[in-house]
């Protein structure tokens, strides 16, 4: 296997899209299995649509998921710069080129006048397209305008009657008709390249072999193979990964699905899960699996599995990564490894010096690690108690009565014996000898001491509220029935 050289070539357009991190890993991985190369290009030449932050964005999410590369970014490297809006000259040397040898022309017709040859065509029912105008216009007219400093586009003569073709590594045969293409702009007014232009000239000098790139991208690929050919490059393979979707099948997007990499970290999502998840879309491992290691992916992965449908973003699913990488932090190295990596998402009101203690007993229920705050506040922050819920499946005579002999029975445990073992003890023998129904009487208590119905282990979370708390809030829990109604 000859070393391949990879890329992705992300437009800083807005968020760092979650898809960039996805294609990102594929591309390393056979970069890595072919002792290549992978790099990062900035595609910064839509001006229009060009957000500042953006580029920092995408190295800050390819970082947070641990993502390498080789080239591009802070790295440098042989082929710099890595940033499109800098190249500017390379592309207007590359497209003279192609004029001087008849492949592409100066095109001088204004906005108005493409609105007007649209409007035209529609209005005699014909798909609109750039009429060729200035493809075989007179020289000397040409030159003049140049002359004159009239504003131009450089588009590409598109052969007629071309079937175009190539072997895609993941669809097969791809085939295209060269009439269905329009003369594209390959400079635009404002000397910018545009997209098709910038792509072909920096993936032919960054020596790139294969473009692994998404299924979008797939009907711009006739138009680069025209420009490999007028060129005379070699042409690279191309390989078009599936579109991922959102559930309703619909392509991914902002507004159904949470597409941004850093708000998944902001979110409290594991950059193990988020890898482990995202390897899966489009893609299944060799031997079925369902979890592993970043590193075997990066060994593993092969274009052979990857699949032609596209794949759901399933968050359901990744919930589940979140949840069962949170467990094996604590499984592989313990408490305190989870502690460390939960400590941007306790709140200020933390109580820190519990903090293991409850964190045992919460962890399980973690999903994101955000959730820290929803499943521990009631041990460090005032509760509220809905009397609905003190009061399910009985009264409040009852629940009054239930309240005040739990308090008595638990007011005489001494300070020093105020274990889980002593509570469970006394809490079971109220119950018992008072013939209280179990599943009202437990869930009664959690409710009066948690504000909540759901919790970790009841004997063990009155344990590390202490005696003190938890009968202040039983008490509570009697004066708010007292007072109702
Ligand atoms: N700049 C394109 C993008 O934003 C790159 C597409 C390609 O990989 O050729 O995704």
């Amino acid at each position: 296997q000859k070393p391949m050289r990879l890329r992705i070539a992300p437009s800083p357009t807005g968020i760092a899209h979650i898809g960039t991190a996805w294609l990102a890993m594929f591309n390393l991985a056979l970069a890595r299995q072919s002792k290549g190369k992978f790099l990062i290009r900035i595609e910064d030449t839509d001006r229009a649509r060009f957000v500042p932050e953006a580029e920092k964005l995408i190295y800050e999410g390819l970082g947070w998921l641990g993502i390498d590369y080789d080239e591009g970014g802070a790295k440098g490297g042989p082929h710099a710069p890595y940033r499109q809006s800098e190249r500017l000259e390379i592309y207007r040397k590359y497209v003279e080129q192609l004029v001087a040898k008849g492949h592409a022309y100066y095109c001088f017709c204004t906005k108005e006048d493409l609105e007007k040859m649209r409007a035209e065509q529609l209005a005699a029912g014909e798909l609109p397209k750039y009429n060729r105008k200035w493809r075989d216009a007179d020289k000397t007219v040409v030159r003049q305008k140049l002359a004159a400093g009239e504003p131009y586009v450089i588009r590409l003569k598109v052969p007629d009657g071309r079937e175009i073709k190539w072997q895609d590594l993941i669809r097969g045969e791809v085939v295209f008709q060269s009439s269905l293409l329009d003369d594209q702009v390959l400079l635009k007014a404002d000397g910018y390249p545009t997209y098709h232009l910038g792509v072909v000239v920096d993936d032919h000098l960054m020596e790139i072999t294969h473009i692994l790139r998404g299924e979008e991208w797939i009907s711009s690929t006739p138009k680069h193979i025209l420009l490999y050919e007028a060129f005379g490059w070699k042409m690279p393979e191309f390989a078009h990964m599936p579109l991922i979707r959102n559930a309703d099948k619909s392509k991914m997007s902002k507004r159904k699905n949470d597409v941004s990499i850093l708000s998944y970290r902001d979110k409290g999502y594991l950059p193990e899960a988020v890898r482990n998840f995202i390897a899966l879309l489009g893609w299944s491992h060799p031997e079925e699996k369902e979890v592993f290691s970043f590193r075997e992916f990066l060994k593993v992965v092969s274009l052979e599995r990857v699949q032609k449908t596209g794949p759901v973003f399933d968050v359901e699913k990744l919930n589940w990564y979140n949840g069962f990488y949170i467990r094996t932090i604590v499984k592989k190295r313990g408490l305190d490894a989870l502690h460390e990596r939960l400590k941007p998402f306790y709140p200020q009101d933390y109580a820190w010096e519990q903090a293991l203690t409850i964190l045992a007993l919460v962890y399980e229920r973690l999903v994101t690690l955000t959730d820290i705050e929803e499943l521990t506040s009631f041990f460090y922050r005032e509760i509220e108690v809905e009397t609905d819920l003190l009061l399910k499946k009985s009264d409040v005579a009852s629940v009054a009565e239930q309240l005040t002999r739990t308090i008595d029975e638990l007011g005489k445990i001494e300070e020093n014996d105020w274990t889980t073992a002593k509570i469970e003890e006394i809490v079971r023998g109220v119950c018992e000898t008072q013939g209280y129904k179990k599943s009202q009487y437990f869930m009664m208590v959690r409710v009066a001491v948690t504000g909540k119905k759901a919790t970790p282990p009841l004997f063990e979370t009155m344990e590390v509220l202490g005696k003190e708390k938890v009968v202040k809030r039983l008490e509570g829990a009697l004066t708010k029935l007292e007072n109702y109604g």
